[in-house]
């Protein structure tokens, strides 16, 4: 079938990259690109750092440096989409118009999560968007205490840039360490240093009881009874990915909408990347969604060339995920699908000079990389991660 027109849902950095790999691979038909958010696709990772912490404006974030119109889309910006119809082949946008395609990419992210009874009060954030964090910022002008919800890397990174302005921050996590879930507990204490080291205090072990307030927010409330006083609070608990308008329109969900190693969904002609995509990891051996950019920008690609090409041309996808995050002085960086249960190596460096490679295995092979200020190093042990080297393999490699 010939793709006359393909529609792109979500105008972010997985929209984009869909959008400039159609026209880079030569697609000279129609483009109709939709996006929630009005602004033009932005860079998200600055926000927890450069513009939470005052640095950067949002015209230093914009992801498309020469602007959108040499990518000749029909832009639908500031419109959501609320209804596929995929028999008809028709996107229904928030007002009513329809959009038809031939094919279809969605890109639609994630939005994050709220506490459970999570109350409307003023002073309690989240952070996804720009303009969340101009928000925030605001907020953070009138030098107010903070606490931040949640020890993952966009809580941990929150809290590193608020202590940066100066503000008394308390991070609260309900399990043993910050970044305990994606990273263990001994990296997780690492991290806990570092943080304390700067003045944050860290609450752990307890889970949030309660928001509290008149009308703006007061204080935190712990399931131990502990009262911490706050007058801002960023949630950063995690995300959903945003598949609500794809109910009943016949694409598979759970948990992300389902796609088969090529990004296909169940429907001809319609694909999905980003973080919106859940898909069958070979390498891993377990379905998966991931939420990284370095991923969002993959997926995208091999997302497209499966729409053009076919999945009978195109190649698997079967990406060895990556990850940063900028915490203070501290650069870290992950590859592939550490566990907390894996077995853990240091290779190079060590956790007291705060300078290290581990390198991790599961089931004998090696299964990750996590490098603190060793950049370089993480890309290298990338490559051998996507050559899938057996644990004690990459234990000789390090060695020699
Ligand atoms: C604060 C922050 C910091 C981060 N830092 C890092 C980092 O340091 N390193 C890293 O690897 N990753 C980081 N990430 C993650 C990274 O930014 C995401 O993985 C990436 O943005 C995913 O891209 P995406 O296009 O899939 O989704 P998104 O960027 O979420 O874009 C989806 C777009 O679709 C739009 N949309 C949603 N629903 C609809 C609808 N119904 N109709 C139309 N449009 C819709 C949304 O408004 C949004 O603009 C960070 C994320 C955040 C929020």
């Amino acid at each position: 079938m010939t793709l006359g027109t393909i529609a792109v849902v979500g105008g972010s950095l997985a929209g984009l990259r869909a959008v400039e790999t159609l026209r880079r691979a030569g697609f000279d038909g129609r483009i109709e690109w939709i996006g929630a958010e009005s602004h033009e696709p932005y860079d998200r990772p600055p926000l927890s750092k450069q513009v939470l912490r005052g640095e950067w404006g949002p015209e230093r974030i914009a992801l498309a440096r020469d602007g959108l119109a040499p990518l000749r889309a029909e832009l639908h910006f500031g419109a959501r989409a609320v209804r596929l119809d995929a028999r008809e082949r028709r996107v229904e946008l928030e007002g009513g118009e329809q959009i038809a395609f031939d094919g279809l990419v969605i890109a639609t992210g994630a939005a994050p999560r709220k506490l459970p009874g999570q109350p409307d009060l003023a002073g309690v954030f989240t952070l996804r968007t720009l303009d969340d964090a101009l928000a925030i910022r605001a907020a953070l002008d009138a030098g107010p205490r903070v606490a931040v919800v949640g020890g993952g890397f966009i809580g941990a990174e929150v809290a590193a840039s608020c202590r940066e302005r100066g503000l008394e921050v308390t991070l609260i996590e309900a399990l043993g360490q910050p970044l305990e879930q994606a990273l263990g507990a001994s990296i997780g204490a690492l991290f806990a240093g570092i943080h304390r080291d700067h003045g944050v205090a860290i609450r752990t072990g307890s889970a949030v009881a309660s928001i509290e307030g008149e009308r703006r927010v007061e204080r935190v409330r712990l399931a131990d009874g502990s009262v911490i006083p706050a007058d801002v609070v960023i949630v950063g608990i995690g995300v959903r990915p945003e598949t609500a308008w794809l109910a009943d329109s016949g694409v598979e969900i759970s948990d992300g909408v389902v796609c088969d190693d090529h990004c296909l969904t169940c429907v001809p002609n319609i694909v999905a990347a980003g973080d919106v995509a859940r898909f069958p990891s070979a390498r891993y051996g377990e379905s998966i969604r991931v939420e990284h950019w370095t991923h969002a920008v993959e997926q995208a690609e091999a997302a497209v060339a499966t729409l053009l090409h076919g999945r009978d041309v195109a190649a698997p996808f079967d990406p060895v995920p990556y990850v940063w995050s900028d915490q203070f002085d501290a650069k870290l960086a992950v590859a592939g699908r550490p566990r907390a249960s894996d077995e853990m190596r240091v290779v190079e460096g060590s956790f007291e000079d705060r300078k290290f490679v581990a390198i991790t295995g599961r089931d004998g092979k090696l299964s990750g990389a996590i490098g603190l200020n060793r950049m370089r190093k993480l890309m290298e042990w990338r490559q051998s991660l996507r050559e899938g080297i057996s644990f004690e393999a990459a234990i000789a490699r390090a060695a020699g």
